[in-house]
């Protein structure tokens, strides 16, 4: 009787230890601290950052990040500019609206919310971007200067990520980081920003696609693991040791009948199981999403005041 009294207290002991690294408060903490930034910017005569969004077509996901981005902006006291084009738009009316932006003085930072319809080439489209006004940070002029270790405008969600590591001080130097997932917007860049000689970083990064053939075993190595690749609660918590910090990038729908949206969202971690190992981890939602927001603004604002400065990123 007392050993078993012994163990639940050793184990609900462990389970305490687990810490949430809460995207929506570091994300508002974020978010305050640049309002702060912007009225004092402005109080001396500067401008307001500008962030100019272009939404191709009527893809209700899309719609909503782009949404969420434009009411963040106003939040912090940004200038929003929202265009929206309909999907058949041609690819080259699309670079001329581009084009414009990139020749407008006013805007800083320029996103194209992706996908794209199938018609139009993401990557002209990306390429088509001013590095300058670049702060999705997808221009492969951007991400050269990243992995060289430049000043650079980072992609939002890993440095998202980054911001998040920052805020609850967690250790990364010697770590062993497994990055599940390679897509140039989460899983290569976020493997680079891990392995950089800074904090956070300076880990030992092994990055895992779809055609890695002993995940587990990788995974079980991980101090650290980015669950970058878009299948609801794939990581499980056999495949975790114990104390590992756990990143969910995942966001899928899945149909839930019990909601009245008709879906709800799911990360790339089974979170309930994976929870009572980890050391700390992210929920979904609530984790890496709002960070990727604020990290999009932090992008604006070091881009408004560069071009105030006259001075380049690059
Ligand atoms: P993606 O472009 O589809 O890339 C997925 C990656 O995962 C690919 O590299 C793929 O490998 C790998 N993969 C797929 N199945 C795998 C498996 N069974 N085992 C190991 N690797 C596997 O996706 P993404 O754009 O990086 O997005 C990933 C997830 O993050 C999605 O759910 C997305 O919605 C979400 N996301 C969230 C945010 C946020 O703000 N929270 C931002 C961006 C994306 P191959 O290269 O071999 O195909």
């Amino acid at each position: 009787m007392v050993k078993k009294t012994v163990f639940r207290g050793i184990f609900l002991a462990y389970l305490c230890a687990m810490e949430i690294l809460d995207g929506k408060l570091v994300s508002q903490a974020v978010k305050n601290d640049l309002k702060n930034k912007v009225a004092a910017a402005i109080s001396t005569g500067g401008k307001k950052p500008h962030l100019a969004a272009i939404l191709v077509g009527n893809n209700g996901a899309s719609g909503t990040y782009v949404a969420s981005k434009v009411k963040s902006c106003e939040e912090v006291g940004f200038t929003s500019t929202l265009v929206r084009l309909e999907e058949n738009i041609s690819e080259k009316e699309l670079l001329n609206c581009i084009e414009v932006l990139n020749n407008d003085d006013d805007v800083d930072g320029i996103l194209v919310q992706l996908p794209l319809p199938k018609h139009i080439s993401e990557q002209k489209v990306i390429e088509s971007v001013s590095p300058d006004k670049d702060v999705d940070g997808f221009h492969p002029e951007t991400v050269g200067r990243m992995v060289q270790g430049l000043p650079a405008y980072f992609p939002a969600t890993p440095y998202g990520i980054l911001l998040l590591l920052e805020h609850y001080q967690i250790e990364t130097k010697g770590k062993h980081a497994v990055i599940i997932g390679r897509s140039n917007i989460v899983g290569r860049p976020i493997s680079i920003l891990l392995n950089r000689n800074a904090y956070p970083g300076n880990c030992t990064v092994t990055v895992c696609h779809s055609h890695t053939g002993n995940l587990k075993e990788i995974c079980l190595q991980g101090d650290i693991i980015v669950a970058a690749l878009g299948r609801p609660e794939f990581l499980k918590a056999d495949m975790v040791k114990d104390g590992a910090v756990i990143i969910d990038v995942g966001i899928t729908r899945v149909k839930d009948e019990s909601k009245k949206s008709g879906f709800s969202i799911k990360g790339d971690v089974a979170f309930n199981e994976v929870s009572a190992k980890a050391s700390f981890i992210t929920p979904v939602p609530g984790g890496v999403g709002p960070m990727t927001i604020a990290a999009l603004l932090m992008n604006t604002f070091k881009a408004s005041q560069l071009r105030s400065a006259r001075v380049s990123v690059h």
